[in-house]
């Protein structure tokens, strides 16, 4: 808890002040899936994740600049968190090496549609985040699996920092040309499983100097269990002051044991895909204000399909305050949903986001109490 004390409660952006923790769903394509940027703001959602590599496809960089930025694009005018794309371009090679090279000093990769050679360095991925106009700017980093051996992680860690070293430099640059208030970067701690590994890069990212710091790498165990341990060592080799992004983190029960250790950004496609796939979240009844402690059951998921909900006329959760469950019942999303009507994945995906955004008012609640 002592980690959860000693970090930011807020993070200044240039287009406003974050409270933290928050949880930024993904507009992976400058879009959450089936909702518009008004749906994200009535239900509390105050800043929101794109992804470089994805908008760098489609529709590319400079139709988005010339659209005034991914803000104006997409009518958002909250802060926006960008990532380098780096996750999907090393995922997508490490799982098939035909899809391009890992270099010392840059990423070649064949665009799987086209067939276009793209490549990345460290400086094109800061230009193309600039470009975009995102407020909150990540390094490339060399993203590898916790399996990868030992050999691999370490080049992965001595790539990680060179290439932080490089975007730090072409940030400044850039920054140093804008008309208007900098941007912030955020560098990303790689090192695998091993714990030595892993506060050395922590410790070389933070002597360059970062506004924030990732935790990279998928951060769940084959199990399902959160990698608690590793994420425990980047916090301690970290600066007190300096905010942590769990990225990729999560399921509820995992956003609050991240939280413990001193994480404060969360971003994650999971709430609107399960809303998407019908999975719907719910707060146990008596869990659903309060205190949230750690490793303790306190939500569960409405399988809205089940036939137990055709004739049920309550709403998904009775404590969610969103149009989802104030206006609508279980059997009219249910049947929504059997007709394969879009509106059914919408209401289900406000709904879920609306449980998150009442999730992280409560670690903000917990956390104001303990001041
Ligand atoms: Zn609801």
């Amino acid at each position: 808890m002592q980690a959860e004390r000693s970090r930011p409660r807020a993070l200044e952006t240039r287009r406003g002040t974050l409270e933290l923790p928050i949880f930024l769903p993904d507009a992976t394509r400058a879009v959450v899936r089936t909702l518009d940027s008004s749906d994200l703001t009535s239900v509390g959602i105050e800043a929101l994740v794109v992804n470089s590599f994805h908008l760098l496809r489609t529709p590319g960089a400079r139709l988005v600049k010339a659209a005034g930025g991914v803000h104006r694009f997409m009518g958002w005018d909250g802060p926006v968190l960008s990532d380098s794309g780096g996750f999907q371009v090393f995922s997508l090679i490490r799982q098939n090496p035909a899809a391009g090279t890992i270099r010392a000093n840059e990423v070649i990769f064949k665009e799987p549609s086209t067939g276009e050679k793209v490549v990345l360095t460290p400086e094109k991925v800061i230009q193309l985040q600039f470009q975009l106009g995102s407020d909150i700017v990540m390094c490339l980093d060399d993203c590898t699996s916790a399996e990868d051996d030992l050999a691999e992680q370490e080049r992965a860690v001595e790539r990680t920092v060179r290439w932080a070293k490089r975007c730090r430099a072409e940030f400044d640059k850039l920054a140093r040309g804008l008309r208007g208030a900098s941007p912030l970067l955020f560098a990303v701690v790689q090192g695998g499983a091993s714990e030595t590994l892993r506060r050395q890069c922590a410790a070389d990212l933070a002597a360059i100097g970062f506004d924030g710091f990732g935790y990279g790498g998928w951060p769940i165990a084959p199990d399902g269990s959160l990698l608690a341990e590793l994420m425990g060592y980047i916090a301690d080799a970290l600066p007190a002051n300096a905010p942590l992004h769990a990225l990729g983190v999560g399921r509820p029960d995992h956003v609050v044991r991240a939280h413990a250790l001193g994480y404060t950004i969360f971003d994650c496609a999971l709430p609107t895909r399960d809303a998407r796939q019908q999975r719907l979240y719910s707060f146990l009844p008596g869990h659903e204000e309060g205190a949230l402690e750690v490793g303790s059951k306190f939500h569960d998921v409405v399988y809205i399909l089940d036939q137990k909900y055709a004739n049920d006329f309550g709403p998904i959760d009775p404590s969610c305050d969103a149009i989802c469950c104030t206006r609508y019942s279980r059997a009219y999303i249910r049947h929504l949903f059997k007709i394969k009507d879009v509106t059914a994945q919408r209401l289900a995906s406000l709904h879920n986001l609306r449980f998150y955004v009442r999730l992280i008012d409560r670690l903000r609640l917990i956390q104001r109490a303990s001041t």
